[in-house]
Parts: structure tokens; sequence; C-alpha cells
């Protein structure tokens, strides 16, 4: 058993409250770690520290030191990936094998944000009055706020940190509850890359009781939120009141659209990779599968075959395909929504049980499920289930496909399955969504970015033009005249 302490101004400290918490392994049902339950107290040691480091130590750096500190923590997380794997895979539940993958895959973020810190460029206008010389000038925001979800700790803290920091900001990092392990195992890495005291801090508890000090503090300038779309909604209102910047990366319910010209078998395995990945527990999850409907039964056939061989079980396995739900609230909602989608009249193909005994641990797994005739208008069909749960719904041509992909709340992403450049085109023109992937699904990467429209949230993380969204524009003017007229003298 492992107790851990907040991290923050580089030193390890226990919480004020002198409360911990029990982290939970799901595929065990067993108490793993301890973590320390952060309240308002804490909030502001972290954020004072923060604030000192950004406007101390952090912005005496040039930018190419940022940058090369950056790099080094990328060395740093390349070197301990298995060990980071182990412990987020340890709380989430997620496969070792992908967990492996996206923490190699975090490391990258760090070099591109690390090389792109010192190449953020401002500008020389070529402004409209004469005498005078206007630049802008872009400049970090001061101290952020991120706060994660529990389905990927790791990587999504990584978007907002190197992004942050390449900008200049100072950062307090508050993971989720069910999963905070991974971000004390991350700032070991801080430390040991040499980052000056308070420009990385994790604070560890509950959404209430130090989530919403930190977003209150006076001196926090901006906050990055990823989680559902109830407490981002809560976050965006608190940061209103004092007129924060936000970014939200919330829920979603995407459209993957297969046509009748489309490569069946590969468009079948981006189905399968699209919502039974993470065991559906990603918010870019392809959860509702728009099927043409002259290949509906044959493509449904080909998705039932894959899907029952999946082997189900210990996420630690390396042939372990789908793993445990991450929580037991999560598991309950899973199964809730398997009962709503049988009532509202959906047909289960395949799946729809929970799987318990041996080789089941505590028994918190769904299997992967799939329902038939849904409707858009059903409740399965508009509401993200956060699970292995994927509903078909049939449609006829383009159109049809482009109005049901677009009939929802959500807008984080979409996949297209066709060999027709004009569906291509048009597909990924119409619909409304942060990201379109045509024939793949789940494609990310820190060059490019994601984000959604709609409820799926505001602003983007990845790629340059993400790193503007961390910092403000300064517009300087600058008298190129040698006298200054008296304005009470008037000139005829
Ligand atoms: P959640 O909203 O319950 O929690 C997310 C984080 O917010 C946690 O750290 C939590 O402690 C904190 N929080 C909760 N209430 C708060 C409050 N009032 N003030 C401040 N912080 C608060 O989400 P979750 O259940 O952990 O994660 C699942 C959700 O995350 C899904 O809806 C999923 O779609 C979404 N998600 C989105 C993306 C994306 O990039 N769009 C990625 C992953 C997950």
């Amino acid at each position: 058993m492992v107790r851990y302490q907040l991290y923050i101004n580089n030193e390890w400290v226990d919480p004020a409250s002198g409360n911990w918490f029990d982290s939970l392994d799901p595929f065990s049902g067993e108490v793993w770690a301890q973590v320390p339950q952060a309240n308002a107290t804490d909030a502001d040691r972290a954020v004072q520290a923060a604030a000192a480091a950004f406007s101390g130590t952090w912005s005496e750096l040039s930018a190419s030191a940022r940058g090369m500190m950056l790099h080094k923590l990328g060395t740093l997380i390349e070197r301990d990936a298995k060990r980071l794997a182990e412990v987020e895979s340890r709380d989430n539940g997620k496969l070792m094998s992908e967990v492996l993958g996206q923490v190699k895959y975090m490391a990258k973020y760090f070099y591109y944000y690390g090389g792109l810190a010192d190449k953020i460029q401002g500008s020389v206008v070529p402004i409209d009055k004469p005498g005078v010389f206007n630049m802008v000038c872009y400049e970090p925001m001061g101290v952020v706020v991120s706060i994660t979800p529990w389905n990927s700790s790791l990587l999504l803290t990584a978007w907002k940190l190197a992004t942050a920091l390449c900008a200049g900001n100072t950062v307090v990092c508050k993971p989720s509850e069910f999963t905070s392990v991974s971000l004390y195992e991350l700032a070991k890495l801080v430390n040991e890359a040499g980052f000056p005291p308070g420009v990385v801090n994790v604070v560890s508890g509950y959404g209430k009781e130090i989530g919403e000090p930190l977003i209150r503090h006076p001196k926090v300038a901006r906050i990055a939120f990823t989680g559902g779309d109830e407490a981002g909604k809560r976050v965006y209102a608190i940061a209103a009141e004092n007129l924060k910047r936000v970014s939200l990366e919330l829920g979603g319910k995407s459209p993957n659209i297969i046509f009748d010209d489309a490569d069946l078998d590969k468009a079948a395995n981006g189905v399968i990779t699209g919502i039974f990945s993470a065991g559906g527990q990603t918010c870019m999850a392809g959860s509702r599968l728009l099927v043409q409907e002259s290949i509906h039964d044959e493509f449904v056939d080909r998705l039932l075959k894959i899907t029952r061989a999946a082997k189900i079980g210990n996420p630690a396995n390396t042939d372990t395909q789908i793993g445990p739900v991450a929580t037991r609230p999560q598991f309950e909602k899973v199964m809730r929504y398997i009962d709503i989608a049988k009532k509202e009249g959906a047909r289960c193909l395949t799946g729809g049980k929970s799987r318990e005994g041996d080789g089941y641990g505590a028994g918190q797994f769904v299997e992967p499920t799939i329902f038939v005739d849904v409707d858009n208008s059903m409740r399965i069909a508009q509401e993200e289930v956060f699970g292995p749960v994927l509903s078909v719904i049939k449609f006829k041509d383009e159109q049809d496909a482009i109005r049901i992909g677009n009939d929802i709340r959500f807008g984080l992403a979409a996949g297209v399955w066709t060999k027709s450049l004009h569906r291509a085109m048009l597909l990924s023109a119409k619909l409304r969504a942060g990201t379109v992937w045509i024939n793949n699904y789940r494609s990310t990467s820190y060059a490019t970015p994601f984000g959604g429209f709609k409820d799926s949230g505001l602003g983007r993380e990845g790629g340059v033009e993400a790193v503007r969204e961390y910092m403000e524009a300064k517009s300087v003017w600058i008298s190129t005249e040698l006298e200054m007229p008296n304005p009470f003298i008037r000139r005829y």
C-alpha cells in the first residue's frame, strides 16, 4: 500500500485536512493506494506557489531554456513509460498494452511543445496611423489549473501541461479522484527534470472540495478542463463569475458512418476500434454506428463475429482485449443504459450482460454489447454511455447520413467509411464535429487540434494554435515622432 502526498512548490506535503482516501484497483476491487484529500487551504498553497513561480524564476528563464526543460521531461517519461503505465492501468483498469502506448506517445507532446517554446513569434502590424510603430506580442496568462477525468489521466494532463508550460504559464494539476496516482508519479519526473519550485503542482481530491476553490482563486488566470458536461457547465459558470479563461473538452456521441462502397473489412475493424478500445470509456468513442441500409445485415454480421471473439479479463494480461469498467458508479451507469435500451425497443444481438466469477476479479465487467433497431431519437442514441455499448442505426443515402449524424447535441468527432472521394469530401464538410476521420478512427496527434463543436466543448488542444489559447495578445504602440502635439492647440 502506497500513501501519497500533495506535490506543491517542489515539496511533498500532507493535505491540510489530514485526510486521505482509498484508490481502488478496478479489476481486483482492492484498495492499493491512499490519496491525499486536498481542500481550499491546499488550493491556496498550490496557487500561491504557482503564482510566485510565474512572476519569479519561471519568467526569468528564456523560452529556449523552458523548451529544453520540457524536452527533458519527455525523455524521462519515455524512460519510465512502463512504470507510469502500470500505475495508471492499475488505477483505471485500462489495458496495460493500451496505456503503455499512450504513455510513450505522451512523451512526444513534451518534445513537440518543447520545440515550439522559442518559436512563438509576434508580429509588426502595418498600422493605419502616421508616426507610430505597432507590434503584437504574445504573453503567458499566469496560473493555469488543469482538471482531468479518470479515463486517461496522464495523456489528458499532458495535452494541457505541455502547452501551458510551452507558453510560459505555471500549472496546478487536479486529477480525477478515481485516478490520482499516476500524476503523483509524473510529479516525481517533473522534479527530476529540474523545473523550479511552483511551476508544476499536483493536488488531488473531490471536485467541490478542491476543484472549485482552485477555479475561484483570484490568482488563477485560466482553467483547462476535461470531463463530463455536467461538471463542465459548473466549471464554466464559476469561471464566468471572475471572467477566467476556460477551455472545456467534454463528452461525445460520435457517429461512425459506413457507406455501401466502403472496404467492409477495414470498416469493421475501424468500428470495433472506435467503440471497444478502452472498453468504450473514451470521449471520442464511435458509439453511434450509422450503416447504409443495403449492407446493414451483412456488416452487422461481421461486427458480431469480431465482438463475440473478444477476450475479456485482467487488463494486465497482454492478450486481454476488454478490461473492467474503471469505477463502480460507471459500471452501474453502463448497466442502467443497457436496460434503458432494451426498454426502448432496441434489440441486443450480443453482450448486454456483466461478467463475474473466475478470471473476472471483482466483477466490474460489461460484455461488449451491440444494439440494432436503434432509432436516433432513443436515449441510447442520444446520451453518452461511456462504456462498451454500440447503437446501430440505418440510413438511406448521403443526406440521410448527414441529417442523422448531426441530429445530436454533441459534436466531438465522426468517422466516415467510403471509397468515394465525393462522399468523403461532402461528409467531412457537412458533419458538425471537431474531428472527422475518413477511413480511419481514433487517430489523434500533438500536431493537430482536438476539441468539440456544440455541447462537446470549447477551445482546442494540440497543434501550434493551441498555444495561443494559453496566451494573451498585447498590442504595443510606439511613437516615432520627435514631438507630441499639444491637443489644445488647434491645427487648421
Ligand atoms: P467528471 O466530469 O465527473 O470529472 C472530471 C474532473 O472534474 C474530475 O477531476 C472531477 O473531480 C472534476 N470535477 C467534478 N466536479 C467539479 C466541480 N464542480 N468543480 C471542479 N472540478 C470538478 O468526468 P469523469 O466521470 O471523470 O470523466 C468522464 C467524462 O469525461 C465523460 O463525459 C467524457 O466524455 C469526458 N471526457 C472528455 C474528453 C475530451 O477530450 N472531450 C476526454 C476524456 C473524457
